[in-house]
């Protein structure tokens, strides 16, 4: 983790939110679980059209560089979550992260947290609390907000 990390995910998406956040920490886990350089990788998110929840992709692209322009990035709408699928084409290996169903609810929940404040939470909670991880390690609901 590192402010550096932060300032260039804002720098590239324009603003600070839990969506990029969480997709940045599914790249970053995803580039470093499965050994993949961003040309070995592949991914699939699965979310909805609209931001803000589709801003998930670009912090998709920040972590585990698989990019747009690269083509290695794939996204399929479907309103009612928030997941993404990788593949090591090199190992075979794959991976899926799943939003977990009560960050899920948490993030469309009107709240009076400031939405970077929540952000920021996320950036520095276990991985396995916010995702569902291929997909069997189901974890707690943890609090985004107060
Ligand atoms: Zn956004």
């Amino acid at each position: 983790m590192s402010q550096t990390e932060l300032r260039s995910a804002i720098r590239f998406h324009g603003h600070l939110g839990p969506w990029l956040i969480l997709g940045l920490r599914a790249g970053r886990y995803a580039a470093t679980k499965l050994h993949g350089s961003p040309f070995e990788l592949s991914a699939i998110v699965t979310c909805p059209k609209k931001p803000p929840v589709r801003c998930f992709i670009d912090g998709v692209q920040m972590g585990s560089g698989c990019t747009m322009g690269k083509g290695n990035i794939q996204h399929r709408v479907q309103n009612q979550t928030c997941a993404v699928r990788f593949i090591n084409h090199r190992t075979r290996e794959k991976l899926c992260l799943k939003v977990q169903p009560g960050v899920w609810t948490q993030l469309h929940t009107p709240a009076r947290t400031p939405v970077t404040s929540i952000a920021r939470t996320i950036y520095r909670l276990p991985i396995n609390t916010l995702f569902v991880i291929n997909p069997e390690s189901r974890k707690p609901v943890v609090s985004l907000i107060r």
